[in-house]
């Protein structure tokens, strides 16, 4: 499932590849859920002329501001993958959104699970703004986190994955800052020393910026898993410390890594190096 990274990393290959400025000359939606409220018409109908004025990511969400005071907000969910590629008369299996451009190329989503959703929308911040800090961001401030932490009566794990608390954290990377920051996933926040808080707050933008700078994490082949535009693998995979490394030696001290349920979500953790208690 794409996260921030993954998310990051479509957006700057969008834009490096001259999304922005384009006109949209015809939008075409097949898959009714996706685009919902709107009918496939009123989709293409609104977004017929607009040109793209800026691409940019918010928490899990590609954002493409339009000209007629309109966003484009998209969510790739599972297993969604955009594409910009020649105009092509036939639609490929699984491709749920084309939008035609003027330069003779079309915006592609591929979305094998189908839970994908493109919203446009006048307003925004409706969705935006009820979500948690930027952690790359300057909103992510250390001091504020720590205090932040101390209030909560929650595990670690799902307290990362909770878009409200912080943006754009999913699975893979809760995974990887837990172990970086050698905290059990399933810790209460609020019994962190200060010493622990700081260690987590350093870990998650680590495993984050490694994320970006490798350019997404692609497990196995499918046709499911994260790619890039134009159909290339991300390389975080082969960074990674924890996460699917069950029964594989740890990195930091050898014991096997442990894979366990915790809040229903599958979690991967040193039990040496990440002890339950403190
Ligand atoms: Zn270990």
């Amino acid at each position: 499932m794409p996260e921030l990274p993954e998310v990051e990393t479509v957006v700057r290959e969008l834009r490096a590849d001259g999304l922005i400025g384009r006109v949209i000359t015809k939008a075409r939606a097949f898959w009714k859920p996706m685009i919902a409220p709107l009918t496939p018409a009123a989709f293409a109908a609104r977004l017929k002329g607009q040109r793209v004025q800026s691409i940019h990511r918010r928490a899990k969400y590609i954002v493409l501001t339009l000209s007629k005071d309109d966003t484009l907000l998209i969510h790739l969910r599972m297993t969604g993958q955009l594409n910009l590629d020649r105009q092509k008369a036939e639609r490929e299996s699984h491709q749920h959104v084309v939008l035609q451009l003027d330069d003779g190329r079309e915006l592609r989503y591929r979305d094998t699970r189908k839970f994908g959703r493109w919203l446009l929308t006048h307003t925004p911040e409706r969705i935006l703004g009820r979500l948690g800090p930027e952690p790359l961001s300057d909103q992510f401030d250390q001091k504020a986190f720590i205090s932040h932490l101390r209030t909560r009566r929650r595990q670690l794990k799902p307290l990362l994955l909770d878009q409200t608390f912080l943006a754009g954290i999913g699975n893979i990377y809760a995974d990887e800052a837990l172990w970086t920051a050698r905290l059990h996933p399933g810790r209460i926040a609020s019994t962190l020393s200060a010493t622990e808080a700081r260690r987590l707050h350093v870990a998650i933008r680590h495993v984050l910026r490694r994320g970006i700078r490798n350019k997404g994490t692609t497990l196995g082949s499918a046709l499911s898993n994260f790619q890039r535009p134009g159909g290339k693998r991300g390389q975080n995979q082969a960074g990674l410390n924890v996460f699917r490394r069950t029964g594989l030696p740890c990195l930091r001290c050898s014991k096997p890594i442990l894979r366990m349920i915790i809040s229903q979500r599958s979690t991967h953790l040193c039990p040496n190096c990440q002890p339950a208690k403190a």
